[in-house]
């Protein structure tokens, strides 16, 4: 009886000592696959991560690459020394780096007109963006969609030359120009009055020089005011420039006096040319704020090589031709030696 119980009981434990074992075995295996579950979950994870990773490498890679060709283009068109030079080089690297058919540069005038007539897909027109104000605009005719963005970034960076290359064009005019009256400086003018001596020996050919001074200045600053005085220096100085030609240099020689280098001019086309300086100063009434003035010009003229070789021996016969002028009673133009036995 004991041994039927002991047997039973026996077999009581067996079942569930086998029961709790394959519980407990589950329970692990449950576990593990949980455990693996969570590691395989973070292993795709970290396999995504890495494949982002890769690419947003290969995405920085590409753009670093661009940025640097970007810089490449800039340091070319940088040194360009003027606007077609830049606007060259521009071309060439739009040729390498952009499909296009064409790119065409158009200024301001024509602008208008040409996007008004050219508005279809084939054309993208890009503006060129100063600071104050536009510098043109590009047209691409035919460009592939997928490089509109590299253009568009291309396009600034020309922009940025553009703009530095007109700036430096500026200061450089400026330097050069007389601040009041919009002529060239005195040094200028002689420094490119030097060049067109030493041209016209090289080639054989005559050049000449205009001193101009305008009369009894002295008397408008008195009875008008400096102010006044300053508006007749401006207005003489557009007087001249605008009846010689463009290859002629006007300057300011200093205080109320004017000078103008002929080149290829002889001592009867100076003549000519002053007289028609002289008589377009006599006709023109001078707006200055409530007065309306007339002023007059005394001119004289020498010429290279009859009157003398050097810059300092011209610049001084054309002062002794004005001094003769101021002396026949002023409103006059006098070539030197012409008049010279008269007075
Ligand atoms: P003339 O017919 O003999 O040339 O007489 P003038 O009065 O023109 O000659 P003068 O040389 O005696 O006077 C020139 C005057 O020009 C004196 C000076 O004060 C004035 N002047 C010189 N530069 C300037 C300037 O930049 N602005 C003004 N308003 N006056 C100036
Ligand atoms: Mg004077
Ligand atoms: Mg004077």
């Amino acid at each position: 009886m004991v041994f039927t119980i002991f047997t039973i009981l026996f077999v009581i434990f067996l079942i569930i000592s086998g029961w709790l074992a394959r519980r407990i075995v589950r329970l692990v295996d449950d576990e593990l696959t949980r455990k693996l579950a969570v590691e395989d979950e973070s292993y795709r994870k970290y396999l995504d991560q890495k494949i982002v990773a890769v690419k947003k490498r290969k995405e920085l890679e590409s753009e670093s690459a661009e940025i640097f060709t970007l810089y490449e283009m800039t340091k070319d068109i940088v040194v360009a020394f003027n606007e077609a030079e830049a606007l060259q080089i521009f071309k060439n690297k739009i040729a390498q780096h952009v499909r296009v058919e064409q790119c065409e540069f158009f200024e301001m005038e024509t602008t208008a007109e040409m996007r008004s007539s050219k508005k279809d897909a084939e054309h993208c027109v890009f503006t060129l963006q100063g600071k104050n104000s536009k510098l043109g605009y590009l047209d691409f005719i035919g460009i592939h969609p997928d490089d509109k963005e590299k253009a568009a970034i291309l396009v600034q960076q020309f922009a940025l030359a553009l703009r530095r290359v007109r700036l430096r064009e500026e200061i450089e005019r400026l330097a050069i120009t007389d601040s009041l009256t919009e002529v060239y400086t005195r040094r200028y003018v002689l420094e490119r009055f030097n060049e067109d001596i030493k041209r016209s020996k090289h080639r054989n050919m005559q050049t000449s020089l205009l001193m101009i001074d305008v009369d009894f200045f002295k008397k408008y600053n008195d009875d008008f005011g400096h102010l006044v005085g300053d508006r007749i220096l401006r207005e003489i100085g557009q007087i001249i420039k605008t009846h010689i030609r463009e290859i002629d240099i006007a300057g300011r020689y200093g205080g109320e006096e004017f000078c103008v280098v002929l080149p290829d001019t002889d001592k009867d086309g100076a003549a000519f040319v002053a007289e028609r300086i002289r008589a377009a100063a006599e006709q023109a009434e001078i707006d200055a704020y409530d007065a309306r003035i007339n002023v007059t010009l005394s001119i004289g003229t020498s010429s290279f090589p009859k009157d003398g070789k050097t810059i300092d021996e011209l610049v001084d016969k054309a002062d002794w031709a004005l001094y003769r002028a101021k002396k026949i009673g002023r409103n006059k133009v006098c070539a030197f030696g012409v008049y010279e036995d008269s007075v």
